[in-house]
């Protein structure tokens, strides 16, 4: 495994200097393997947003760095970088840091606002073309990650504004899935949806994760969410890392993620209340299947001892 993300003492502040200055990221560090589904979970305000933004160069930090395949995103020779209008780097020297964005596809909060195109096949290919792709492969991506969504094909040829909430929000998801990116990044992308559409966008960038092996990292606010399709936590709190482990790990201290103020999934809470009774029993449980087997276990170590 190698590694594809890497945050260094990464500070951020807002308005440095002045008198509403903010510090949204204070001392962050971490690092994600290729191939990582990273769930990424704080209350509002704790500065998961900012976070995200830096990993394709959106924000700069004020100290510290961010790796991108080992590339430091302001190291030397990236740091002279101007704003990209239409693929092209208006300042004309940042091909390193260029090429880096192109790496991380971030999925904005509410993506459907930037939808913009007559067609949403052409929205979903505005990526892909400014990479200068020739049009045979735009046209396969455009189908690939058209499928990767769930958008049926007659869709494709209608206008972005005659799709529903949920579609709208899968045409913009499309539209980073068709850069191939080796990191998607997405910012609550199930947030206002009804819950079908929540388990359905969700299962659908699970599969996308499965099928291509690409690194997802996922901000949400549910931990039944993330319980449910990461393999690792990362848990901010007040701009700073609370936990960063696999989802057994962070589960297994499931009461101080409840003193954070992030509400933990219902069998779990069932599980910190029997402990909390003086139950023997462990409460790193997330899911109803394996509620069920430490259940079973409790019981039957509960009998073995009545044996004895
Ligand atoms: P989250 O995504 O976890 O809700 P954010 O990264 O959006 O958190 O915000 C982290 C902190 O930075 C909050 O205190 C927020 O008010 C502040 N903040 C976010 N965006 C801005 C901005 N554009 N200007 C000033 N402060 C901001
Ligand atoms: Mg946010």
């Amino acid at each position: 495994m190698s590694e594809i993300i890497r945050a260094e003492h990464l500070s951020y502040i807002y308005n440095p200097g002045m008198p509403d200055a903010t510090t949204a990221l204070d001392d962050v560090s971490f690092a994600v393997e290729e191939g990582d589904f990273v769930g990424i979970i704080g209350s509002t305000g704790s500065g998961k947003s900012t976070l995200i933004s830096h990993f394709n160069g959106l924000n700069r930090p004020t100290s510290g760095r961010v790796l991108v395949d080992g590339q430091d995103l302001w190291g030397k020779g990236t740091a002279q970088v101007g704003p990209l209008v239409d693929g092209q780097d208006l300042w004309g020297k940042g091909t390193d840091l260029r090429a880096a964005r192109f790496l991380v596809g971030l999925v904005m909060q509410y993506p459907e606002y930037q939808l913009f195109e007559e067609t949403c096949a052409k929205d979903i290919a505005y990526g892909p073309r400014n990479m200068g792709l020739d049009e045979a492969e735009i046209e396969r991506r455009v189908r690939e990650a058209a499928a990767f969504v769930g958008l049926r094909e007659e869709l494709l040829q209608k206008s972005p504004f005659e799709l529903s909430g949920g579609q709208k929000r899968r045409v913009a998801i499309a539209g980073v899935m068709a850069m191939h990116p080796r990191v998607l990044v997405l910012d609550e992308p199930a947030a206002g949806l009804d819950p079908e559409g929540r388990d359905a966008i969700l299962g659908q960038i699970k599969a996308y994760h499965e099928a291509t092996g690409i690194t997802v990292l996922l901000v949400s606010h549910s931990m039944e969410d993330i319980a449910k399709y990461a393999n690792r936590v990362l848990v901010l709190h007040k701009a700073k890392v609370a936990m960063y482990d696999t989802v057994e790990a962070v589960f297994a201290r499931a009461q101080e993620l409840v003193e954070l103020g992030l509400s933990v999934p219902q069998v779990t809470q069932i599980f910190l209340k029997l402990r909390a009774m003086g139950v023997d029993i462990p409460t790193d449980v997330y899911t109803i299947p394996y509620a069920v087997k430490t259940i079973q276990k409790a019981l039957a170590a509960k009998q073995a001892k009545g044996v004895q």
